[in-house]
């Protein structure tokens, strides 16, 4: 996406050799125009394969998940992150080892809100390690719901999440593939 990998090589910053900082579009401030496109973008990798739920985490995967789900005519639903509440039985949970925070998290799922009956399209804002991903493909599971594929804006091929979802059949479509940021330079594929 031109308009992305624009934005990625004039306003991203490369904090070391394993993160990118998109504060100023996507992680803090958010760019609009380029969030239609990117809604536009998923929606059209994943048309006609009969998603009836984008899913994301909050908070970041919000704006690019609200996106794809008004291009595609369906509900958003976002995985919260909250500390579990035992004996709860109306709630989905799962564990996730954050990338950026090297901290875990809980994330639940209401089941009121996923059930076998959906086909399930995930999006979020990048893919790393694939922590995330799993935890997220864990609750769709967890509900008995068809996973139809995953999109991310930005997926950081040499950490390997997208290698091994890949493997694994799933269908991943990211928007901007980032090679390295060995040296600070931000190389997109
Ligand atoms: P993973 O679980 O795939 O290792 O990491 C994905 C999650 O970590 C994303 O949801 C995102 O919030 C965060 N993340 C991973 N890498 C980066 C990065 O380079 N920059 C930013 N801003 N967030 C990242």
């Amino acid at each position: 996406m031109k308009l992305l990998e624009e934005k990625i090589l004039s306003e991203g910053k490369a904090l070391n050799k394993d993160i990118l900082k998109v504060d100023s579009f996507i992680n803090h401030q958010v760019d609009p125009v380029l969030m239609a496109q990117i809604g536009e973008a998923f929606a059209a990798h994943f048309k006609g394969r009969g998603i009836t739920k984008v899913v994301t985490i909050e908070s970041s995967g919000i704006a690019p998940a609200l996106m794809t789900a008004s291009a595609l005519g369906v509900p958003m639903v976002i995985l919260k992150k909250q500390p579990s509440q035992i004996l709860n039985d109306n709630l989905y949970q799962t564990v996730i080892t954050s990338f950026t925070k090297e901290t875990n998290y809980e994330l639940t799922l209401s089941k009121k809100y996923i059930s076998e009956e959906d086909h399930v399209l995930i999006v979020d804002d990048f893919l790393a390690n694939g922590n995330a991903a799993n935890g997220i493909i864990d609750l769709i599971d967890q509900a008995g719901a068809q996973l139809v594929g995953m999109g991310f804006i930005i997926e950081k091929a040499f950490q390997h999440g997208g290698e091994v979802l890949r493997e694994r059949g799933i269908h991943v479509e990211s928007l901007a593939i980032i090679d390295s940021l060995d040296n600070c330079q931000i190389k997109i594929r």
